[in-house]
């Protein structure tokens, strides 16, 4: 048996269960009918002996792959010794570690003064929390997000979200927020950062002053689209100027997802609030974070509250993943040196079909042009054992979410397995390979 290739089965599990108890809304599990039982590393393992290699990693949760041994160890010693699992928001030994080290190895090395609020640990909620604060401070509703970002589920982030489909489930009207063309969004020849600061500046305009710019570097789930660093420069001169607080929600595209620790790294601009969660454990717990400038930090005790602030779990194998992979350039060399293997295929891939590519960084994907084709290519991959998903308004962009700390090998094994499906996919009249 290969110890380089994915050994997918073919037997589907029986989902009765599912069908039977779990509510309709799951998603993930009906692309890839396979029961998971263990993961380690860039693999998943289902319960008949399969092996799939993870190019969606949890959509970018899993940046250092599965059960990484660092953290993984770092937890369970945390465990053995009866350390705090909830602890509210009281001081812990495992709190006081986390920020220590998010201070000394991410903020003093980037010369970043933040603060670290912990809101209820999924990305949704530090976007929340981060809007909340936005017009807390500055007095003002409105927030302008950008065509095509997503921003979580919760009715103040899922009004910051595009897609209409997710907006849909809200039930009540998504208001207080104005949809701006993201960078790119008219084409190359419209500077879409100067319709922006034309509308801020005209009293006549009908955009009111917002309290906060909320915006991706590179649109995770809105198909990979990429701020250029002189776009997002203009975005936070336009926020400054008018009184506005810039958002980064860094929750997919930062923990090294597009190199840096941030997203936004040397690009010339220092964001006043930034969202963080998906990888920031590091193993896959749940953790989110909003960081901001000291000045912001206006809250009263308690005023953004929630039970589960600050996992501790959490915090032990995030002090451990900071520790452990960026306490020096190892790791960011590795994950460039692969960025640009990664960028080489794709545009190779691209050009062979007449197609482009997308996204920035471990963050890049291929326009297949259209959400069913894309979909074919996903089916196809994952019979051949690949895990990956689309991303984008139609599913048209097949993103490559690789773990960052697969070796050069497999990462090329797998863009392999890409490069036939989108081939087989694309060679086959399109209408057949549905039947
Ligand atoms: C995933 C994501 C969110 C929401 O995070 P959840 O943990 O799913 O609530 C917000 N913003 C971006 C950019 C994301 O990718």
């Amino acid at each position: 048996m290969s110890t380089t290739l994915p050994q997918p089965t073919t037997c589907k599990p029986d989902t009765a269960i599912y069908e039977r108890r779990e509510s309709a809304v799951r998603s993930y599990a009906r692309s890839m009918p396979r029961q998971f039982n263990k993961a380690e590393d860039v693999w998943m393992h289902d319960n008949q002996g399969g092996r799939y290699l993870d190019f969606l990693s949890g959509c970018s949760t899993l940046n250092y792959g599965h059960n990484h041994p660092v953290l993984k160890s770092a937890l369970m010693d945390y465990i053995a010794a009866n350390g705090i699992t909830h602890g509210l928001d009281l001081h812990t030994d495992a709190k006081e570690a986390f920020l220590d080290t998010l201070e000394t190895v991410i903020l003093r090395p980037r010369g970043l003064n933040y603060r670290a609020m912990f809101t209820g640990p999924t990305g949704t909620n530090a976007v929340e929390a981060a809007i909340k604060l936005a017009r807390k401070v500055t007095g003002r509703e409105l927030v302008i997000a950008f065509t095509n970002g997503f921003h979580g589920m919760t009715l103040g982030a899922l009004a910051c979200t595009g897609n209409a489909t997710k907006r849909g489930g809200a039930g009540v009207p998504l208001s207080h927020v104005a949809h701006e063309p993201y960078d790119g969004y008219h084409g190359p020849d419209v500077d879409t950062a100067e319709l922006l600061e034309r509308r801020l500046a005209d009293p006549s305009s009908g955009l009111d002053a917002p309290a906060a710019i909320l915006v991706e570097t590179v649109q995770g789930e809105g198909g990979l689209n990429v701020a250029s660093a002189p776009w997002l420069r203009r975005i936070a001169a336009i926020a400054r100027r008018h009184g506005a607080l810039m958002i980064v929600d860094d929750i997919q595209a930062g923990c090294g997802r597009t190199g840096g620790f941030f997203s936004f790294e040397d690009m010339g601009f220092v964001p006043d609030i930034v969202t963080m969660a998906k990888s920031l454990s590091g193993m896959g717990l749940p953790f989110a974070l909003a960081l901001f400038r000291p000045e912001l930090d206006q809250w009263s005790p308690g005023e953004h509250n929630g039970t589960f602030r600050g996992n501790n779990h959490a915090f032990v194998t995030a002090a451990a993943a900071l520790r452990h992979f960026w306490s020096d350039g190892q790791f960011q060399q590795d994950v460039a040196r692969r960025s640009g293997m990664l960028e080489r295929r794709l545009d190779a891939m691209a050009a062979e079909h007449g197609l482009s590519t997308r996204g920035r960084g471990m963050m890049r994907g291929i326009d297949l042009g259209s959400g069913e084709i894309a979909g074919t290519v996903t089916a196809t991959c994952f019979e051949r054992g690949l895990i990956i998903e689309t991303s984008g308004a139609h599913d048209e962009v097949v993103k490559v979410l690789a773990p960052l700390v697969i070796d050069d090998a497999l990462l090329s094994a797998g863009l392999d397995i890409l490069e036939s499906s989108i081939r087989e996919t694309l060679a086959t009249p399109y209408g057949v390979a549905a039947e």
